[in-house]
């Protein structure tokens, strides 16, 4: 029997066939517009944790200090028993809900609900670390936070600009789809501090200093505007603010900007007049440009370069935030977000009224704590429980020291997963989830493409899907309905998210469609934007350069930029446990430029220690000509050298997110 469902791992959402009761044979699925029957490696060699050894099998109830085995029953009444004394004892406001961008659309639409159920809008995940500022960004502009084209519409742009992104790792199918690209002569524009295997065949390589992307991207406006290479038309027919952004871009001229940059000028002048003449052009970017406490204003940039030149609307233009984990898309769009309602109905908006008719119940109004917040929050003592599902912040959040005071400090956490993560041993209440490979549900991918997840395996011991636990402490906090199946709460969301409304589990299958789907767009909608923007005019907005949060000086001289490696990912708590992957990357490391490490005098593979501001560690040196002298990168995919201890706790006033891309070290041999 084959299974046709969709990658565990990454946004791309590659559909994948699996046969044999223990997945033995794993291919791509050829029919898959996503990726046309290819997968990566972990794709094709990562999902052998489904079978780990140490999958959490049994409900699990803190006492004494140890995890005794109990009953579904013991577990769930447990919980739901201590979670309603603390609502009850100190308001709603003081739980909060962490939900996951592994899981399902159904189970997140389910965790946001009881939250907002319950009274309080503390519900998030891991977007909030990743793509918050993009959903922030794109909607102040464009008026909807989400790619704008299709993956396989990246076939016809004539140019691709990719800035803060290493695709061929992150996204490898789509990586590979820009390199045949290349290959069929497409001109592409590669702006990164790391020299990333794209920027190795780019027609122009970038090179500039962490953390000035704003600067960046306004020198090349500077040269389209003051060389009368904007499209004129479309910034007349479909945009406002125009006037005000070409007085700001004026101040940027990349020669001057060199100096904040250290972007070469020529490049700069070259590669703007690409972007602007060789259209369709498509721009591509990652957490290089998000994780900053400027995130929100660079997308902002992005979304400015797009329409100075007219590139939106079209096949093969377009602005593609590539989306981290498989679904963040998805996850965004249920509203498990602390400003979100879904379908992005702000919290304080007035059509919150339209789902306060829809659940039968008066909702909170007020944003709520974002994941970022509410590791301090629990600190203080303001927050008194916490209910997560399927994240390992102990490893991923910045700051985790001041995460692991927080978790410490609650009265209650409950924690739902596959795994006993570093972050699930801290429960108090543990209950065993299923994988996607053990449950039916939807991922909606990178390009909004919502597509059916099947189950293939058999969850181990007493596992359960996370869409019935969910239920069943819903059903004993918050009065929530006694859901039968992934389906009926599917058609729940498309009766509250407009986008999602014309999609049903047999029209989506097997190649899924693009959100908006409904009425008027019944086969789902390629690109975004083609006629008009949902805010009317898209805005262009003036943004100024600012430095980062924290600058290099004499002792913390050199910028730790983080982020993910080819074989593993996030926490690692799927990835290290898949034997394949391991082998090729077992250990930690942090990458740093030959001259630096001449000059510090550390040989490759030596250990070395590294300190911020905020906390050190010790690990593996790793010597590579490909990132730039004075910047040191290091994967944060490993618990026993938790780079994100390093890693401060500012963040982007509007998306709350932290800066993991530009953290002041010093390296001691
Ligand atoms: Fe999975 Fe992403 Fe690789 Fe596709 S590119 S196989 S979705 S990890």
């Amino acid at each position: 029997m084959s299974v046709v469902t969709v990658c565990p791992y990454c946004g791309t959402g590659c559909q994948i066939v699996i046969e044999g009761s223990k997945g033995q044979r794993v291919s791509g699925y050829s029919l898959s517009p996503v990726n046309h029957g290819k997968l990566c490696v972990k794709g094709y060699s990562g999902l052998t944790y489904n079978f780990s050894d140490d999958r959490l099998r049994y409900p699990l109830i803190r006492s004494n200090g140890e995890f005794r085995r109990v009953s579904w029953e013991e577990a769930l009444d447990y919980a739901s028993k201590r979670l309603l004394e603390i609502i009850r004892k100190y308001g709603a406001d003081a739980v909060a809900f962490q939900s996951s961008a592994k899981c399902t659309n159904e189970e997140n639409y389910l965790m946001q609900k009881m939250a907002r159920l319950v009274g309080t809008n503390n519900i998030d995940h891991c977007a909030r670390s990743c793509h918050s500022p993009t959903v922030a960004g794109l909607v102040s502009t464009l008026g909807a936070g989400a790619a704008t084209g299709s993956i396989e519409s990246l076939g016809d742009s004539k140019t691709f600009f990719i800035i803060g992104s290493n695709t061929t790792e992150q996204h490898p199918i789509i990586g590979a789809k820009i390199i045949e690209e290349r290959d069929r002569g497409k001109n592409l524009i590669v702006a990164d501090p790391r020299r990333t295997k794209l920027a190795d065949i780019a027609s122009i390589y970038i090179q500039f200093r962490p953390g000035t992307d704003v600067a960046l991207l306004n020198s090349m406006m500077f040269v389209i505007v003051n060389e009368g290479l904007q499209d004129s038309k479309f910034i007349e027919e479909r945009t406002k603010g125009f006037p005000a952004l070409s007085r700001e871009v004026e101040k940027y001229d990349p020669v001057l900007m060199e100096a904040v940059t250290g972007a070469p000028s020529d490049l700069v002048i070259k590669a703007a007049r690409i972007i602007a003449e060789e259209r369709p052009a498509a721009i591509l970017y990652a957490m290089g440009i998000t994780q900053h406490i400027h995130g929100t204003e660079n997308v902002q940039s992005i979304s400015n370069l797009a329409l100075l030149t007219g590139n939106i609307g079209k096949r093969g233009s377009g602005i593609f935030p590539l989306r981290g984990q498989n679904n963040v898309q998805g996850s965004s769009d249920m509203g498990a977000l602390s400003e979100w309602y879904p379908g992005y109905v702000r919290v304080e908006e007035n059509d919150v009224e339209r789902i306060e008719k829809l659940w039968g119940r008066k909702l909170p109004r007020k944003r709520g704590l974002a994941l970022s917040e509410m590791f301090e929050a629990a600190a203080d003592g303001k927050l008194k429980a916490i209910y997560l599902m399927g994240e390992n912040p102990l490893v991923t959040e910045a700051s985790v020291a001041d995460v692991e005071r927080g978790l410490d400090n609650l009265e209650l956490f409950i924690v739902q997963d596959i795994f006993m993560t570093l972050t699930a041993g801290k429960a108090h209440v543990v209950f065993p989830a299923s994988t996607s490979l053990e449950k039916e549900g939807t991922f909606t991918n990178t390009e909004r493409r919502i597509q059916k997840v099947n189950k293939v395996f058999d969850p181990p011991g007493e596992a359960k899907p996370d869409w019935w636990i969910l239920k069943e402490m819903g059903m004993r906090i918050c009065g929530m309905r006694n859901y039968s199946s992934p389906e009926e709460i599917f058609n729940e969301i498309r009766t509250v998210v407009k986008n999602y409304s014309g999609a049903t589990y047999q029209n989506i299958y097997p190649i899924g469609k693009q959100w908006p789907i409904n009425e008027n767009a019944p086969e789902g909608t390629e690109i975004l934007h083609a006629t008009a923007f949902p805010i009317g005019r898209a805005e262009f907005k003036v943004i100024q350069y600012r430095s980062p949060a924290e600058s290099v000086d004499e002792y913390f001289d050199l910028i730790m930029t983080t982020g993910r490696n080819y074989y593993h990912w996030h926490s690692g708590t799927m990835s290290r446990r898949t034997d394949i992957l391991e082998r090729e990357s077992p250990e930690p490391y942090i990458e740093i430029n030959i001259k630096d490490a001449q000059r510090l005098g550390i040989r490759n593979g030596q250990r070395v220690t590294v300190k911020s501001r905020h906390g050190s560690m010790s690990i593996k040196a790793s010597l590579t000509d490909s990132i730039p002298e004075g910047v040191v990168f290091a994967p944060f995919h490993f618990e026993e050298a938790r780079v994100n201890k390093l890693v401060g706790n500012e963040l982007d006033p509007v998306a709350k997110i932290p800066e993991f891309k530009v953290v002041p070290v010093r390296l001691i041999p």
